[in-house]
């Protein structure tokens, strides 16, 4: 479970101060797919940064699957977000000039796991992806939307229990922004709780719970009743 309650986050720089989330509480559960909606500059990226570890937080308090992370260190922080998390990005973030099993080891050898560990984690995930036969090419060789499916794939190398996506279809045209979000979708399935920035509301509606962030709150009223739910009612 991911749980805020009460986040402020204060942005200060010599000249201004720029507040990106005011008491923002949000809990999301084991297994959940949950889309963050909102205008720009709300305080979807900088919330995804939060729950992700990579941004520190002004005041509040920030529980990540048990664990209380207002008071860890650098290094335990670094600790709990390689063995949580996956992030993916609207720009894949791909090493260039390194094919994609290459790319997919990157993080698994920062971790220091050994060499057979990591061919195991390789290429389950290149073959959760649909990209097990495509190994020694470089993302140049691939269309954008099998360059997110690397991206995924390094994610998910990661073993994580949540994946963090910002804008993961943003540069991607609407057939393979479809592609990529059935994929999301059978990963959320097969276990893997997931949080995905979007400003498409069509891709939000299809996630399983919506959360439209204004003003760097959670705008209840304005929170999208997902497509599964609505066919319920
Ligand atoms: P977009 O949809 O355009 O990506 P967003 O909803 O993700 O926007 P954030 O990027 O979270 O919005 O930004 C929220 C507010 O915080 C904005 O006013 C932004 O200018 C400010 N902000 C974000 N990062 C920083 C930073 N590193 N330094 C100063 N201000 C920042």
């Amino acid at each position: 479970m991911l749980s805020m309650n009460n986040i402020n986050k204060v942005f200060r720089t010599d000249l201004v101060e720029t507040t990106a989330l005011r008491d923002f509480n949000l809990t999301i559960d084991e297994g959940d797919f949950v889309s963050v909606t909102g205008p720009s500059g709300s305080g979807k990226t900088t919330f995804l940064n939060i729950a992700g570890l990579l941004e520190t937080y002004t005041s509040g308090q920030y529980v990540l699957d048990g664990t209380d992370v207002s008071n860890l260190s650098d290094r335990q922080r670094s600790q709990l977000r390689n063995e949580k998390i996956g992030f993916i990005f609207q720009s894949f973030n791909l090493i260039p000039d390194l094919n994609l099993y290459d790319n997919v080891d990157v993080p698994l050898r920062y971790r220091g796991f050994s060499k057979q560990e990591r061919h195991k984690r390789i290429t389950q995930s290149l073959e959760r992806v649909g990209l097990a036969n495509r190994m020694k090419h470089l993302p140049a060789q691939l269309s954008g939307g099998q360059q997110q499916r690397v991206a995924i794939a390094r994610a998910l190398a990661g073993e994580p229990r949540f994946l963090l996506a910002d804008e993961p279809t943003g540069n991607l045209d609407s057939q393979m922004a479809k592609s990529v979000m059935a994929l999301l979708q059978e990963i959320n399935q097969q276990g893997t709780t997931i949080v995905m920035v979007t400003h498409d509301p069509e891709l939000a509606m299809q996630t399983g719970k919506n959360v439209f962030v204004r003003d760097g709150q959670i705008s209840e009223h304005e929170t999208l009743v997902p497509v599964a739910l609505a066919s319920n009612q």
